[in-house]
């Protein structure tokens, strides 16, 4: 941030009195400018065992697969933004959401929550975010080509669960290993 949004005046970086983090404060209006994580709600959509992936139609990660999510709106549930999302990207409607994954990505200053979903009918299409929607089975996911490490936690951890028979919802920390070395399980 460089300029106050409040009156366009430049801000500067440093501790407020009563504070004990570096915050951008204008001093001409006095506006204290917070910044705080933003979080991105998603679905893992099901069909009969396959997951619903989208390859990403625009930056960044143009070209990778992806689960549908995006940033939460103002006045909306996680819910309500998950299935926005999804319908967004992948023109899919869901049903029996359940709450799945919450993985805080600090670095990044990111909460990723995501939903499982079930698909009543195959239905999807390519979206203006989305070049190319379609269902994976297990074996045919493209690992080398998922867009986000948290992409890649949550279908690890879906086909986990799914093969001990037993859902849980799982919360993790994402640290920097998975965001330099993706591959690294
Ligand atoms: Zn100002």
């Amino acid at each position: 941030m460089k300029y106050c949004s409040n009156c366009s005046k430049p801000v500067v970086s440093e501790i407020p009195s009563g504070d004990n983090r570096l915050r951008y404060v204008c001093r001409h209006c006095d506006s204290i400018h917070y910044q705080n994580p933003r979080v991105i709600a998603g679905v893992l959509p099901i069909f009969e065992g396959k997951v619903l992936l989208c390859r990403r139609a625009i930056q960044p990660r143009l070209d990778y697969w992806t689960l549908p999510a995006g940033f939460l709106e103002n006045g909306e549930s996680t819910l309500d933004g998950a299935l926005r999302e999804c319908y967004e990207e992948s023109h899919a409607t869901v049903v029996d959401a359940e709450l799945y994954a919450l993985f805080d990505i600090p670095q990044i200053h990111q909460v990723y929550v995501f939903y499982r979903a079930t698909m009543p009918a195959p239905d999807y299409a390519a979206t203006p975010e989305s070049s190319e929607v379609g269902l994976f089975a297990e074996n045919d996911i493209p690992w080398e080509h998922l867009a986000f490490p948290v992409v890649e936690i949550t279908l690890r951890r879906f086909f986990q669960d799914r093969q001990a028979g037993t859902f849980t919802v799982r919360q993790e920390t994402i640290e920097k290993k998975w965001l330099t070395q993706p591959k690294d399980t």
